[in-house]
């Protein structure tokens, strides 16, 4: 394993970190923040038991599944303007809600570590989602021709290694498509430790232009495009976001919108701090 202070996108292990705020640090030669902890040596599969998917990151995960599918068939769409068909690779698939959607113009599989998700995905909705870790598994190289990775890339203990595997199986002109947060924002920077993407130690990387794209780059990935997405919320996801999560009481606001119809209508709110990055295999 690599020492924790050496930089992961350039690889810079004399100049050290500095602390940006309380629980990030940046690299002095780079720019790329990390959640100032020991990440290697995380238990992620306790960070990701089925509590996560339900009250602790996301109220409500199953509940909010139409939330879902109409954001991953926008983003389907954007896909296959790049690469209409061929065989699609997920990272992070949880409960197969993007497999789902992308099996119709795909052979579409995906893997990830929570049990629980990946039974319900293969179980509930019959898709190809293998609970193993994408770097243990043995993959033919350039076989891929997408791979997606939705708001997975900041959970990872070694992003590198994931996308340096990523740009081995990938087809030569083969995409890789991603979301995460950006640290470069001008949310990002207002709010800091308050910004609502900070939260070690489920996000423990923070990418911004600038370092997902060199990060890319050494896997020999060229970024294609690079632009702020919105993201389709439900209003109970939302009201949960606001009013009970980081709340030490509970809310009778909330409790109210969570069992209405209300709180299954849902919306795409843009505060250009999410990234969609296409990369592109050379
Ligand atoms: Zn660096």
């Amino acid at each position: 394993m690599m020492p924790v202070d050496i930089c992961i996108v350039c690889h810079n292990g004399k100049k050290g970190f500095r602390s940006c705020w309380p629980g990030l640090k940046e690299c002095n030669s780079c720019g790329y923040c990390m959640a100032d902890m020991d990440v290697q040596n995380l238990n992620l599969r306790e960070i990701y038991s089925d509590e996560y998917f339900s009250g602790d990151e996301y109220v409500d995960y199953l509940r909010d599944r139409p939330t879902f599918e109409k954001q991953f068939r926008a983003r389907l769409h954007e896909m296959k303007r790049f690469q209409p068909s061929g065989n699609l690779l997920e990272i992070g698939c949880a409960y197969g809600f993007f497999l789902a959607v992308a099996q119709l113009d795909y052979r579409a599989y995906g893997f990830d570590i929570a049990e629980g998700p990946v039974t319900y995905a293969r179980g509930e909705l019959g898709v190809d989602a293998r609970c193993e870790d994408f770097l243990d598994v043995p993959l033919e190289p350039d076989s891929v021709d997408v791979v997606a990775m939705w708001d997975t890339i900041e959970h990872l203990p070694r992003p590198d290694l994931t996308i340096g595997k990523v740009g081995r199986v990938l087809k030569p002109g083969g995409f890789l498509f991603l979301t995460t947060g950006d640290i470069g924002s001008l949310i990002a920077r207002v709010k800091r430790e308050k910004w609502r993407l900070f939260h070690p130690p489920t996000h423990l990387h923070y990418f911004s232009r600038s370092t997902i794209a060199r990060l890319l780059e050494t896997a020999g990935l060229r970024v294609v495009k690079t632009r702020y997405v919105g993201v389709r919320r439900s209003v109970r996801q939302v009201a949960y976001s606001l009013l009970v999560l980081g709340k030490e009481h509970s809310s009778w606001l909330y409790d109210s919108i969570a069992d209405s119809a209300i709180g299954d209508f849902s919306f795409v709110l843009n505060t250009y701090d999410i990234m969609l990055v296409v990369g592109q295999k050379r």
